[in-house]
């Protein structure tokens, strides 16, 4: 079995040591070494990352028949004495955040008597779950308050090994399932102690700072998501740089921030309402126009035209203001990147708007719609307005021979 090294010592990251074994699985490559200072995936830290023989280590893994410690490399290594380095920044990474994560859940205990029930590590974030489903913001800031008061108070972290019989003798805030053998506490002098198997740093001050950024219920628990050190200052700073642009863009201050924005959102409510109204309007004054212009057949009023792009009217709402009126049937088309039609009309009125608008479709080339009586709808490919309006006006001489039947 690999002698784990990095349980006596978190800060080595060059180390020697000589090949045990290797394995191939799939196509990949692992090599065991008489020891090790490469922390396996586990516990809710992922592993280490760095190189051996300047080979990238990809992953490390615990060999469940034997606990063998599995460095996973990009390519076989055939040396049997080896030179290894550990990535010390993703390492460090995980050292804050896990002597965090214990800070944290004994800060929980203490202020909200709220257990930590899982713990998870990811480049992209770190979690607990606590077996609450509530807190309030005051507990929240002042868990974040004691937790920090403890790193600022840089207090040495020890770390010792005990039999069982020992451990279920102390004030352990945490008991691992296990049967025999011993166990490796964590102790974060006149704080907490805990039974952990990761990597922590020697002293509180090098976890830097704990801040907590986001809560979530999940079910029966709430899923409190933190950050440490490098990373806390990094989301500092991502959060500076959006608040340094806003003030910006806004020309006020941090303070006033958030009423700017609210204000900036009702100007904003009430401008697309006023838009709303003076495009209705709009298009009621556009329908009026085209009514006018209309050609009166009986007691039919038929109105034909042709939007521009640059229009940018909505058919089906002129066209359906249209419709509303005694007796009219709207032709309506607009250009564009591709052409559109809405043919519609009054319940009284004559027509088969599905039909002209299929032989109008035929006639603009490929494109398709359709609709029923009353009301249809198409598209076609892009071709000329002048097309365009050939098409709805021989839409529109279709429908006069079929009214003087
Ligand atoms: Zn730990």
């Amino acid at each position: 079995m690999t002698d784990r090294l990095y349980y006596d010592d978190a800060y080595t990251t060059r180390f020697a040591a000589h090949a045990m074994e290797r394995v191939t699985d799939n196509g990949r490559f692992a090599i065991i070494l008489n020891h090790t200072y490469f922390y396996p995936a586990s516990g809710g830290q992922p592993a280490d990352s760095g190189e051996i023989n300047g080979v990238p280590v990809v992953d490390v893994t615990i060999r469940p028949d034997d606990g063998a410690v599995l460095h996973w490399v990009e390519t076989a290594i055939e040396h049997e004495e080896v030179t290894a380095v550990i990535h010390w920044p993703r390492r460090f990474d995980h050292m804050q955040h896990h002597t965090g994560q214990h800070i944290l859940s004994q800060a929980f205990i203490r202020i909200a008597n709220a257990q930590t029930i899982g713990f998870h590590m990811s480049g992209e974030s770190v979690t607990i779950d606590l077996d609450k489903t509530t807190l309030t913001t005051d507990q929240i800031q002042q868990v974040e308050q004691l937790a920090n008061q403890i790193v600022w108070e840089n207090r040495p972290i020890h770390v010792r090994m005990v039999t069982l019989d020992e451990a279920k003798k102390l004030p352990l805030r945490k008991l691992p399932p296990i049967k025999n053998g011993r166990l490796r506490l964590i102790d974060i002098e006149d704080f907490d102690l805990t039974a952990c198997g990761g990597t922590h740093v020697a002293q509180t001050g090098a976890v830097g700072l704990i801040k907590i950024i986001k809560q979530e219920r999940r079910n029966e628990k709430l899923r409190i998501e933190f950050c440490c050190g490098g990373r806390a200052l990094a989301d500092y700073g991502r959060k500076h740089e959006v608040v340094s642009q806003l003030t910006t863009n806004l020309t006020t201050g941090q303070a006033d921030l958030v009423t700017a924005v609210s204000r900036l959102q009702t100007e904003n409510k009430e401008t697309r309402r006023a838009l709303r109204k003076t495009r209705s309007q709009l298009l009621t004054a556009k329908a009026n126009q085209l009514l006018a212009a209309g050609q009166k057949i009986g007691p039919a009023t038929i109105v034909t035209h042709v939007f521009d792009a640059v229009d940018d009217v909505d058919l089906r709402v002129i066209g359906s203001q249209l419709a509303q009126r005694p007796g009219v049937v709207a032709l309506l088309g607009m250009g564009g990147n591709k052409s559109q039609l809405f043919f519609c009309r009054a319940k009284d009125a004559p027509g088969d708007m599905n039909a002209l608008l299929q032989s109008a479709l035929k006639e603009l080339g490929k494109g398709g719609g359709g609709g029923t009586a009353v009301s249809a709808q198409g598209g076609g490919p892009k071709v000329e307005n002048g097309r365009l309006n050939q098409a709805i006006q021989n839409t529109e001489k279709q429908l006069h021979q079929q009214l003087k039947k």
